[in-house]
Parts: C-alpha cells; structure tokens; sequence
C-alpha cells in the first residue's frame, strides 16, 4: 500500500512536470531552461504536495556576500564566540543570485527590486514597468489574486525603490508622491516604514511636505479603513493597541528609519526594523487565508554608499535579528511557511582586506557609535575643533596620525571653499559620492584602519547569495537570475506572476 501510493505520488509528479514542461513551449524568458529544472527536481516533490500560506520575503538592501561576511566576522568579535553565526547564515538552503539589469551590468535598486517583485529584468530607475513603459505583476498583487494578505516593511522611505517595485507601478523611481497615491489604491494590508512626508498635504503641520499637492493620503487611508500611525509614540501607544488593527500604515519618521547605529546610541527610542517586523506579524497573522510579507533592510546600502563599516555591521545585525524573528513565526508554523533573505545587490564593492595584509583590524569599530552619512555628516559645520571632538568621541578616531589629521584639514578647506548648503550636492559626486569631503574622509581613514576598501560609491556588479528556510526553500539552492527568485515563490505559493 506505501509503495503503491509512493509510485502514485511519483506518477503525479511526472504528469506535473510534463504539464509544465508543455506550458513553458513558447515562453521566451531566458531563465525558463532554470524554471523546468527547479519543476522537475525531485526535491519539489514537497512543494507540489505543500503550498506555504505565510511567506516572508526578506531583502538586505546592498546586502552583498562582503557585507554578511564582514557582519559575521564581527559578531564573533563582539560576543567572544569564533563560531557564531548570523541567523541569516543558518538556514538550511543557500543560492547565489545575478543581479545586473536590462540595461546595464551594474543593477540600480529600482530594476533590482522590480526584478525580485516581478520577475522581470527592466531598466534601472524603473519601478514595477518593463523597459517599453508596460506595467508588471507582481507578488503582492499575485498574492493578494489568490486572497492572501499583503505587507511591506521597510527602514527606508516606504516609497524607496525597493517596497515600491511591489506596490506601485512608475517610470521612475524619484516620484515617489505617485508611488505614495498608488499605495491608497493598493490594498496592501500593512505598511510600516519612514517617508511620512510623501503621504501629508502641504500645508501639514506634522513634518514638512514633499508633496507638491494637498492631497492628504493618511486621511484617503483611513476613508478606506486604515488605522494610521506617525510616530513610534503613537505605535506605542495601548490606547492605539496597533497590533489589534486590521489595516496598517505606520510612518513613524519624515524620511528614512534612523540607522541601527544612532538609534542604539541615541536618547530618542526610534522604531527598529524588528518592532515593525512583530507588528506586522502579529496584525497579518490574523488574517484566514495566510499572508505574503516583503520586509527590506534598507539601510545597509545607505551606509555601504557611505564606506561606513560600522554602519553597515549594524544594520546587518537588525535586519539579521528581524530574521530571527520572522524564523520564530516559522517554529509555530513549520509546515506552512516559507522565508527568502537575500539582497538585491552589493553597494560599495566592499573588499574584506587591503594592500598585502592578510588580515582585518575590526577591532577599530568598537568605538563607532554614529553612521557616517546620518550623524556624522551632520557634526561638521564649520567648527573643525569640535568635528575632531565629534569624531574623537563617536568614531574612536582620537589618535589621528599626522597624514590622517591632514587629509581631514584639505578635505575641510576644499567644503568650506564651495559656497552651497551643508546636504546639498554641491560637490563632484563622482569624487566624493553623495556626502561630501570631510565625512567621506573620515569613513575612509575608519575603513583603512580596519583594514577594508571600498571601490565605489555606487553599487557593484557582484552575485549575491540567497538563503531560505521552511515550505519549498530547498528550490533555491542554484545560481539563479535575480528574476528567478520571484518566479519560484510564485510556483512553491501557487501564485500567478503571469508568466
Ligand atoms: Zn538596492
């Protein structure tokens, strides 16, 4: 009788993947020859059988393979064990995943993410649109087709382009007032994230608009029974019980979620990435037919554009503990959940060693106490005794050596020769990236002394690794386009991407 009912299994499966063979004659994705191969694995046995009803998501923004190793390297630094491991590092299927776009070899985040969200390659700075302008589907709308609910986390700007490849639908990724107007139409469950500034009216007395209308978006949310949220107090808050909400938008900052860096070290308790994580758990879970969650740790890229070690280490930690959590949800779920972390890109070219040194000096970061492109941007206003002091006391640069303390002084007289407000891109950005002179600088003298290089501001051309857990997770382990990445959790949920 188990044998009987094993070759009818088997029978079934043969049957299936001959269907699925037939289906893709004619399809003209280049990746479909990858597609019949994960179809016809033996291992898929498990997820034609099983269809996970709660799929986590999880994107490290810039999270390429340095940045998990250098945040690995230095967990075992700060808890004294030479084998621990990030979370994310521990599950129990790991890929690769190319990340170039349509249009170039070095991907932006917006074909990136509308990679991941749709499973198609498009032009960088587009969002959700294929390069002639039509729009994609993508995987909260297939999920939300088959009457899952829907959630998009992140610590940038919910408007950033990663969140918005799946809820909106723009040429480009800048307009990010329409992609706000989109989100209201969408019907996606839950959001938590910054960028409250795109969704008041001008006149709003709550942070200053970037909206070039009136429009107030929080109120055409609640007129479509969203419960609303602008501040961690207010996410705090009992009275508001936010976790007992059936539809959520919480905006708890202007523009990005602080780094994990300052928010640690700052006086103010900003929302983490992890809070927001257990919030949207716990709102979504509730929900009968399961849910599709794409959660972003957004800032590992901002900090990577910034050669901020200490920036990135951190927010790999928090969107690594945010994996934790999600990897809680699984153990009271194991059979019907799947979790995907992986990135959309490396930014920073980042290299683990310099010159002919064979080792790192991580060391040098444990005095870090404050990003480079948030806090310490900020320290130099003209008064270069108290940068020193600022840098001294928060980046543990208080025994500058004589070269050190000059290429700060120049770069200093070159900022302070340039008329322009402080934040506005008045230098050459292919010189200095998308801060400036002095805290550039100051994150690079930090970065040589822990012995790491970075070759760009940019982003860099890298594959990036993929791991994945749970319902079906055993289909990722290849060496996979990023537009495969969406098409396989489409086939393990029974999504139809359109493809
Ligand atoms: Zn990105």
């Amino acid at each position: 009788m188990q044998r009987h009912s094993k070759f009818s299994k088997l029978m079934i499966f043969v049957l299936i993947a001959v269907l699925s063979l037939t289906a893709f004659v004619g399809c003209s994705q280049p990746t479909a020859q990858v597609h019949h191969r994960v179809m016809v694995d033996s291992a898929i046995e498990e997820s034609v059988t099983k269809t996970p009803k709660y799929i986590f998501f999880m994107i490290g923004d810039g999270l390429g393979a340095p940045q998990r190793e250098i945040t690995e390297f230095y967990l075992r630094q700060m808890t004294g064990n030479p084998s621990a491991n990030l979370f994310m590092n521990t599950l129990d299927y790991a890929g690769m995943t190319r990340t170039y776009s349509y249009d170039t070899l070095v991907t932006d985040s917006a074909a990136s993410g509308t990679a991941l969200a749709t499973g198609h390659k498009t032009n960088n700075d587009m969002i959700g649109q294929a390069p002639d302008g039509s729009n994609l589907k993508n995987l909260v709308e297939a999920a939300q087709e088959k009457g899952l609910a829907t959630g998009l986390i992140s610590t940038t700007r919910i408007t950033h382009a990663t969140p918005a490849s799946f809820g909106a639908h723009v040429d480009h990724r800048d307009k990010e007032n329409e992609i706000a107007e989109q989100y209201v139409e969408s019907n996606i469950d839950f959001f938590a994230g910054g960028g409250l500034r795109h969704f008041v009216p001008q006149n709003s007395t709550l942070v200053s608009s970037k909206r070039e209308d009136n429009r107030d978006l929080l109120k055409e949310f609640e007129a479509r029974g969203y419960s609303v949220f602008t501040s961690a107090e207010e996410m705090r808050d009992p009275a508001r019980a936010i976790r007992e909400q059936d539809k959520v938008v919480a905006l708890p900052t202007s523009s990005h979620v602080p780094y994990e860096i300052d928010r640690l070290n700052s006086k103010q308790d900003a929302v983490s990435l992890v809070e927001m994580v257990d919030i949207g758990i716990e709102v979504l879970s509730k929900k009968p037919n399961g849910f599709f969650m794409m959660i972003e740790g957004g800032r590992i890229d901002h900090a990577a554009h910034a050669h901020d070690p200490a920036g990135v280490i951190y927010d790999t930690l928090a969107f690594d503990e945010s994996v934790k959590r999600v990897y809680d949800f699984y153990l009271e779920h194991p059979d019907e959940t799947l979790i995907v972390v992986g990135g959309d890109h490396e930014t920073g070219g980042l290299g683990l060693g310099i010159k002919r040194n064979y080792f790192l000096n991580l060391e040098v970061l444990d005095d870090a106490k404050a990003s480079i492109e948030d806090a310490t941007k900020a320290a130099y206003v003209g008064d270069r005794e108290a940068y020193f002091e600022f840098i001294a006391e928060n980046l543990g640069l208080d025994d500058l050596t004589r070269e050190e303390k000059e290429a700060i002084i120049k770069a200093m007289d070159l900022e302070d020769s340039i008329p322009g407000k402080k934040g506005e891109k008045k230098y050459d950005i292919h010189m200095w990236g998308y801060n400036g002179p002095v805290e550039m600088t100051t994150a690079n003298i930090l970065s040589e002394r822990a012995a790491i290089s970075w070759t760009t501001y940019a982003h860099s051309g890298s594959a990036i690794p993929l791991t994945a857990h749970g319902v079906g997770a055993e289909n990722f382990t290849k060496f996979l386009e990023n537009v495969d990445v969406p098409k396989i959790i489409a086939e393990i949920a029974g999504f139809d991407l359109g493809h």
